[in-house]
């Protein structure tokens, strides 16, 4: 028997859509945001319109971080990464079956580097938890939270991987 889609009502335009990320964004704690992502996507794109310098101001902060945070992994290291994680998540060490999201452990926000160093491959969950927190602010975030620390960002870096 397929299983009933489950939706949720956007508190923007009220239209009922699949409760997926493909509709929803995350929320800081991982769950799905009470509006669509096209409502929120057009009241991005209203605010910048409205707000032209910010934008500009916001674009070129985003273009100087990436700079800095120099040139991203070749795809040889990314396949690398996966292996010596054995493809499972860097916090809490789910096995992610290829899948899995692309982690900066010290956020580009807050200065992290864009190198294979600073990568980690997370699950949807953690990675949508960790949001902008470094490793040390997820960590202490976890334990308040009693979740595991069983992934190898916490537990040391897997043997294989030179750093
Ligand atoms: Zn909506
Ligand atoms: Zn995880």
């Amino acid at each position: 028997m397929p299983s009933p889609i489950v939706t949720q009502a956007c508190s923007g335009c009220g239209e009922l859509k699949p409760l997926s990320r493909d509709y929803f964004g995350s929320t800081r704690t991982g769950r799905f945001q009470r509006r669509c992502r096209t409502c929120v996507a057009a009241q991005t794109r209203a605010y910048d319109l409205a707000n032209p310098e910010k934008a500009a101001q916001r674009s070129q902060k985003r273009q100087k971080r990436l700079a800095a945070a120099g040139p991203g992994p070749s795809e040889l290291e990314l396949a690398w990464l996966r292996v010596c994680q054995k493809d499972r998540c860097g916090y809490c060490d789910q096995p992610l079956n290829g899948s899995g999201h692309l982690d900066h452990i010290t956020p580009l926000a807050k200065g992290g580097r864009n190198a294979i160093e600073n990568l980690a491959f997370a699950c949807f969950q953690c990675n949508a938890e960790k949001h902008a927190k470094t490793a040390a602010e997820y960590l202490v975030w976890r334990i308040k939270v009693d979740k595991p620390l069983c992934g190898w960002v916490f537990q040391g870096r897997p043997s294989g991987l030179a750093v």
